[in-house]
């Protein structure tokens, strides 16, 4: 039997956000960027007023104001982002529970079956446009095929707010002509390397000999040979409620330097990102990690295992106790990152031999305060709460 594929794709998804909550951007050509004094200040996603203007992701502010002086630019929210993400992965999974998020703005849904609960591809992909729009003033484009990948390509060749069926049948007219930067899944070093054997269309792919191809790229000029021609069997997975193997955050600071208390403050303000990303998920982490990247670009990472935990403060103070360890003197850093990996469940708790050791009133106290303090963070979006209290706690460590 076919399958009935959809991916749905947000368009332009974290400006979309923001101008859903703040309607007086609407119109008017905007865009996320980074703090324009700080390296960061380029533009992370653009609205389709300003695209036309030729503003594009990665481009540094001032070229974009130069292009549209009269460019509104908001910076970065990527709570605001995860709290719409997540709002749209549910409506999806009204539809069907075979959901699988592909990244935080898009999402593949297996379909099968469904036409008779809700009508024909087309009539459910305008369905899902509808309720999105209406309920949460984003749009997406939809790719509705037979298998993942000719419902991404699908999805990639309207946009916004279309909806496109591409089939194993349609290829030849459709997806045969695009350049190969255009296939999913291919990077500037393939494109680079097709074009190196006169390969320049995904149709060139389709007509190549596949051991050709397999001779020079391994498996994956196989699979490459395959997707061309449409032939994509993978399923569908729903995600898990929480699989990533790892929760990280990183900042490149805005100048080189090795002033340790300025470098331990932006620590904490991403153990509190990262704290909060795992309490939200119920897991704990077993190891907590950090990487430096010092100013000629040579970068060390640096592991340490720890009782199973979720708390801010833990996952702070053994960050600092890797960076003083660690931290190679004679060099400025340009950029620090902070993760926290090995995920156990909520339920194991009671074997965490810290709590046993420690005492568990103690660890008890501080999960309450932390899980308070989300609660308030996610009404009132305060983020200083946590900050201030955890750095007058830092005097103590
Ligand atoms: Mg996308």
């Amino acid at each position: 039997m076919n399958r009935l594929i959809f991916l749905v794709d947000m368009n332009a998804f974290f400006i979309s956000c923001e101008m859903a909550k703040n309607p007086e951007l609407k119109g008017k050509p905007a865009a996320v960027a980074g703090d324009p004094q700080k390296r960061s200040g380029i533009i992370l996603a653009a609205n389709y007023e300003a695209r036309k203007f030729g503003i594009r992701t990665t481009m540094v502010i001032h070229e974009a104001k130069k292009l549209c002086p009269e460019l509104v630019t908001v910076p970065p929210n990527h709570e605001l982002y995860e709290k719409k993400s997540k709002a749209v992965m549910g409506i999806l999974s009204r539809y069907t529970p075979v959901v699988q998020q592909n990244s935080i703005d898009e999402a593949w849904m297996d379909l099968t079956g469904c036409e008779k609960l809700f009508g024909t591809p087309t009539e459910i992909a305008e369905n899902i446009m509808e309720t999105i729009s209406r309920e949460l003033d984003l749009w997406c484009s939809i790719g509705i095929s037979e298998n993942k990948f000719l419902a991404k390509m699908g999805s990639e060749l309207k946009k916004p707010r279309g909806i496109t069926e591409l089939y194993v049948k349609d290829i030849e007219e459709k997806l045969w002509p695009l350049p190969v930067r255009e296939m999913y899944g291919i990077g500037k070093q393939t494109e680079q390397k097709l074009m190196d054997y006169a390969i320049y269309k995904i149709g060139d792919i389709a007509k190549s000999n596949v051991e050709f191809l397999k001779s020079n790229f391994g498996k994956y000029g196989e699979e490459l040979y395959r997707l061309s021609r449409g032939i994509d069997d993978s399923p569908v997975t729903p995600n898990p409620l929480f699989d990533n193997k790892s929760i990280s955050r990183s900042t490149t600071l805005p100048y080189d330097t090795n002033d340790i208390e300025y470098i331990k403050n932006i620590l904490l303000g991403l153990a509190e990102e990262v704290g909060y990303e795992a309490r939200k998920s119920g897991y704990k982490g077993k190891t907590v990690s950090i990487s430096i990247k010092y100013e000629d670009f040579t970068t060390v990472s640096r592991q340490k295992t720890v009782p199973p935990t979720y708390l801010t403060k833990e996952i702070y103070t053994n960050a600092i106790r890797l960076l003083e360890t660690n931290k190679n003197k004679n060099k400025l850093i340009r950029l620090i990152g902070l993760g926290l990996s090995s995920f156990e469940t909520d339920e194991s708790e009671q074997l965490s031999i810290f709590e046993l050791v420690e005492g568990e009133k103690n660890a008890h106290k501080e999960e309450t305060i932390e899980k308070t303090i989300d609660r308030i963070r996610e009404r009132f979006g305060n983020k200083k709460i946590l900050r201030g209290s955890m750095l007058k706690n830092d005097k103590n460590i």
